[in-house]
């Protein structure tokens, strides 16, 4: 999924998460699902990164930006720092391990481009219940 999917499936991982000491756990597992469904990805790293900022920067603004958030987040895009090496072209496609990036589950299908309008809509519409819920 595009990395503003993974920050706002971390962020509410993080802020339903039970405990602190889950929260890490919630938003690593947000991304194996995440990745395994049929999606489309930013083909330009760029944009990635620019709108994972903003639905960071989004989050923090409402302030709904507490710890368990700030850990579901962290967590939920740590696994595809082996997609920018890749990306970058300083590891192989055969080289990533991560559950649901190639190896023990399958990166899911390329699906169309209607794809990233689903992810930035559903995106928004968590952002939005966690800045009117508050941390
Ligand atoms: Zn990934």
């Amino acid at each position: 999924m595009c990395l503003f999917t993974h920050v706002a499936a971390g962020a509410i991982a993080g802020a339903l998460s039970p405990t602190l000491y889950a929260a890490p756990i919630l938003g690593l597992a947000s991304h194996v699902v995440l990745d395994i469904l049929p999606h489309r990805d930013i083909d330009r790293m760029r944009y990635e990164l620019i709108l994972a900022v903003i639905a960071i920067a989004a989050i923090a603004l409402g302030g709904a930006l507490s710890v368990k958030v700030s850990l579901g987040i962290a967590f939920a895009l740590i696994p595809d720092i082996e997609n920018l090496l890749w990306k970058l072209g300083a590891i192989r496609d055969d080289q990533k391990v991560f559950p649901g990036h190639r190896k023990f589950l399958p990166h899911g299908m390329v699906a169309g481009g209607s794809s990233i309008g689903l992810q930035m809509a559903g995106s928004a519409a968590v952002i939005a219940f966690l800045i009117r819920r508050g941390v």
